[in-house]
């Protein structure tokens, strides 16, 4: 198996797997988006909420904020916390937010106990008070993982796509498949047949293919080479993302393997 890199962002990661399965492909995707934890704002007790939102849209807003921790590792999950879920610092972070309007309230204004648990992005708008509206919230923050609740989910958009693999026959060099791409992976030049210019933008529609009169043109998936393409919700690094969902599927591996010996 063979990993190249295609694109790196702090958000987006693309990168070109070959020599696996589908069935691969599709677990770094799921894990991505299941199984990679993060905090979120679990509960809140408000204290005051004149605003012209309801304390339910205030709660869903809060809890959709992403997080980022300086130390995730510091906190359990409640599931695996000493306190067995009841609830104590080892497995959760408090908040506080006040404010009084008139003012628009952004996600920073969520201000944590613990000065390394942040909001991810400060500019997020929660609600926009009038003269005199106040919101008063308190709560807390878990750690889960997006299998509890989409709220922990960490990888958001998570995709993956064959390899496409481009072959031109006997070309007329006619141009229809050119303009009907709408991608722009095809390209007539001097040379004396159409040329394949961006293959990994390929969506794999075919659509040049219809439009080829005269058969030149065949569009087929490389059946163990996927393109994927990850992107998080800030909470954490894309690279870290992908990084941590195959240590997940690793370690996975290694208890199915060590059950599977315990019954041999
Ligand atoms: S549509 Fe067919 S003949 Fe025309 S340029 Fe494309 S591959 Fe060549
Ligand atoms: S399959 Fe679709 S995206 Fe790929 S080259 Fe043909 S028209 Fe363009
Ligand atoms: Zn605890």
């Amino acid at each position: 198996m063979k990993v190249e890199l295609i694109e790196l962002r702090e958000d987006r990661i693309r990168f070109l797997l070959t020599g696996a399965t589908a069935a691969f492909a599709n677990g770094i995707r799921r894990a991505c988006m299941s199984e990679v934890p993060t905090l979120a704002i679990d509960e809140i007790r408000l204290y005051d909420n004149t605003s012209v939102l309801f304390d339910e849209q205030i709660s869903l807003r809060l809890g959709l904020i992403p997080l980022t921790a300086e130390d995730l590792d510091v906190y359990s999950s409640p599931e695996d916390c000493i306190c067995e879920g009841a609830g104590c610092p080892g497995c959760r972070v408090d908040f506080i937010l006040t404010a009084e309007g008139p003012k628009m309230v952004y996600s920073q204004d969520v201000v944590f106990t613990d000065p390394g648990v942040k909001v991810a992005f400060e500019g997020i708008p929660v609600v926009v008070l009038g003269e005199g509206e106040k919101l008063v919230v308190e709560g807390y923050a878990t750690k889960r993982t997006g299998s509890a609740h989409s709220k922990w989910q960490s990888g958001t958009t998570c995709g993956y796509k064959n390899l496409p693999r481009i072959d031109i026959g006997d070309c007329q060099k006619c141009g229809k498949c050119v303009k009907v791409c709408p991608r722009d992976v095809l390209a007539l030049d001097e040379g004396d047949r159409v040329r394949v210019v961006n293959l990994l933008a390929c969506s794999l529609c075919k659509l040049c293919i219809d439009e080829c009169d005269y058969q030149a043109i065949t569009v087929t998936p490389v059946p163990d080479s996927f393109v994927l393409t990850i992107e998080g919700d800030g909470s954490i690094k894309a690279k870290d993302l992908v990084v941590k969902a195959a240590e997940e599927i690793r370690h996975r591996a290694e208890m199915i393997g060590e059950k599977m010996a315990d019954l041999s």
